[in-house]
């Protein structure tokens, strides 16, 4: 496939920042006989932020962008100064974009929302200076805490488009010439399978003030649920919309058996996908006498409210966009957009194979632990180096 502007898969090194030690620094003034501890609490390290933009319809910024890495926080210094924080990273995403960890496939999180804000990876926590842990028994503590580790981690975003409506077909069904026929899209479109090799969205006016979203999606083919075509790249697509609108053509030899086919493809891909809702449109009908027609619609599927149109003439063209309508606005189809992410499979996924090397996870703890035993021996400075 040629080199595109729609990228919809990235993998992204990221790091948060390290924490800043807190310091061991006492006090020594020329005119005070002891000095106390005064060593101050390390910064934060720089957190990795997701972020959504919904100018953004495509990964391609974040294509050259192998690394993003937040910086550490500084060191505590005397007199109970603050070090400074890292700086947080922000990655801007389109809505809809989706991450998983690029080593296990789980998913992590998902943008959903035009400036909504996830933390991806949390910038390790400053270190409480010395002066914290003057006791009544220990007055000069000679340690201090040094600031968490960075968190890295390779993630995989993935953008999946917002539609109300995925078009469903076979190559040639017609889905791009009705995408163009309905809304401003300018998807290609030609007598020969898989000219849609990009997604494309289409806005589609309905009755005057209300509009909804189709995605043409590239046609379908038996296997694509096993990769076969582009049908795997580009079925997930469809997992983010409310309704699905399959399109088999007037000329199909079965059409019956080509809806079994689609739809036996999308329950392997996901079987949660056969949960949303349908409609059946019989494109190309421009192509039917009424004898033909007559015929054909004694032998639809039954489970599945079906409509002839033609992109050509228009024909069906106001009973299709109401029965989408009604499907969109039904109550069973809000609940189905909020999808369940699936794992992925990153075997299938990784194109290219880098070396990550793998830290610890992220900590739920949001707490500062002043108490001791919170804290692993490895976390503590070794005493002899006092404002080393
Ligand atoms: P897609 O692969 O499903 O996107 O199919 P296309 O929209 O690219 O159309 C495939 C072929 O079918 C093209 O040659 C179109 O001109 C033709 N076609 C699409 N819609 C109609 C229609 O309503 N009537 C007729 N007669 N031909 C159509
Ligand atoms: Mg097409």
């Amino acid at each position: 496939m040629a080199e595109s502007n729609f990228i919809d898969y990235v993998k992204i090194l990221c790091r948060s920042g390290k924490g800043g030690a807190g310091s061991r620094h006492f006090h020594r003034a020329k005119y005070v006989p002891k000095g106390g501890p005064d060593g101050g609490d390390g910064g934060r390290g720089g957190h990795i932020i997701l972020k959504g933009n919904r100018h953004m319809w495509t990964l391609l910024p974040l294509r050259y962008q192998r690394h993003v890495f937040a910086t550490d926080g500084q060191s505590g210094g005397a007199g109970r100064s603050f070090g400074k924080d890292g700086e947080d990273r922000i990655i801007e995403v389109p809505v809809g974009t989706a991450v998983f960890d690029a080593d296990s496939g789980e998913f992590l999180c998902e943008i959903t929302e035009d400036g909504e804000e996830i933390k991806l990876l949390r910038g390790g926590k400053g270190g409480l200076g010395n002066w914290h842990f003057a006791t009544s028994t220990n007055r000069a503590p000679r340690y201090a805490q040094p600031g968490q580790p960075a968190i890295e981690k390779a993630v995989i975003l993935e953008l999946k488009l917002l539609g109300d409506v995925g078009l469903v077909g076979f190559p040639n069904a017609g889905k791009s010439t009705l995408l163009s026929a309905i809304s401003a899209a300018k998807p290609k479109i030609a007598d020969y399978p898989f000219t849609t090799m990009e997604p494309s969205l289409g806005i589609v006016n309905y009755r005057g003030d209300k509009s909804f979203v189709m995605a043409d999606i590239p046609g379908i083919i038996e296997g694509a649920s096993e990769g076969k075509g582009l049908g795997l790249r580009f079925l997930r697509h469809i997992e983010r919309n409310a309704v699905l609108l399959f399109m088999i053509p007037a000329d199909s030899d079965d059409i019956k058996k080509d809806y079994e086919v689609l739809l036996k493809e999308l329950k392997e891909f996901n079987p949660e996908l056969t949960d949303k809702g349908r409609v059946l449109a019989i494109s190309k009908s421009d192509m039917l006498d009424d004898e033909l027609r007559d015929e054909i619609a004694k032998e639809l599927p039954e489970d599945i409210p079906t409509v002839f149109i033609s992109a050509v003439t228009g024909q069906g063209l106001t009973e299709l966009k109401d029965l989408l309508w009604r499907e969109i606005n039904s109550e069973e189809n809000q609940v189905k957009t909020t999808m369940t992410h699936r794992n992925l499979d990153v075997r299938h996924r990784v194109e290219e194979e880098d070396e990550f090397i793998f830290c610890q996870d992220d900590t739920e703890d949001d707490r500062f632990p002043v108490d001791d035993s919170d804290w692993e021996d490895e976390f503590w400075e070794e005493e002899d180096s006092v404002n080393g």
